[in-house]
């Protein structure tokens, strides 16, 4: 797509500091990262969202991402990552070409990545429980 930035990463237009690449994948260092060794992991062609990325791309993505994860794990960090994928504006998606980060973690690093606990009210779990698997 014309305006995207990974987009243009990919054609080569914007310089990136690439881990991997083949036919239909490309990782590279985020910019600013959560910490060192931060990863972005995408399908080269242009889609969204996770939804959007076709079943057989999606295979590829998930083994070349354990890929990275343990190439990553065996040189700057220790097995401890952040698997993180942003879908829509509203789960924080800034660029909108579908992408996933591996975010190696450290002791005491401070990074905020965990959430707050909300509680169900009674009876509220299993009426959510049927909503979804209605339009499984
Ligand atoms: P999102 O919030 O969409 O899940 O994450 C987008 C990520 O892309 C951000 O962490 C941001 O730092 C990174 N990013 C944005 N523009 C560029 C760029 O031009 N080059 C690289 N390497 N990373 C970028
Ligand atoms: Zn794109």
């Amino acid at each position: 797509m014309e305006d995207c930035v990974f987009c243009k990463i990919v054609a080569g237009k914007i310089p990136c500091a690439k881990v991997y690449e083949d036919d239909f994948i490309i990782s590279f260092l985020d910019i600013m990262p959560a910490n060192r060794g931060h990863c972005l992991v995408l399908p080269k062609m242009h889609c969204e969202t996770f939804l959007d990325i076709a079943d057989k791309e999606l295979e590829n993505l998930v083994k070349v991402t354990k890929k990275i994860a343990k190439s990553l794990s065996l040189s700057i960090g220790n097995g401890s990552f952040n698997l993180v994928m942003n879908n829509g504006a509203a789960a924080g998606q800034v660029v909108n070409h579908a992408h996933l980060h591996i975010i190696p973690r450290f002791k005491g690093d401070r990074l905020r990545i965990k959430w707050s606990h909300k509680k169900y009210e009674d009876g509220e779990m299993e009426e959510i429980q049927q909503k979804i698997r209605k339009f499984m």
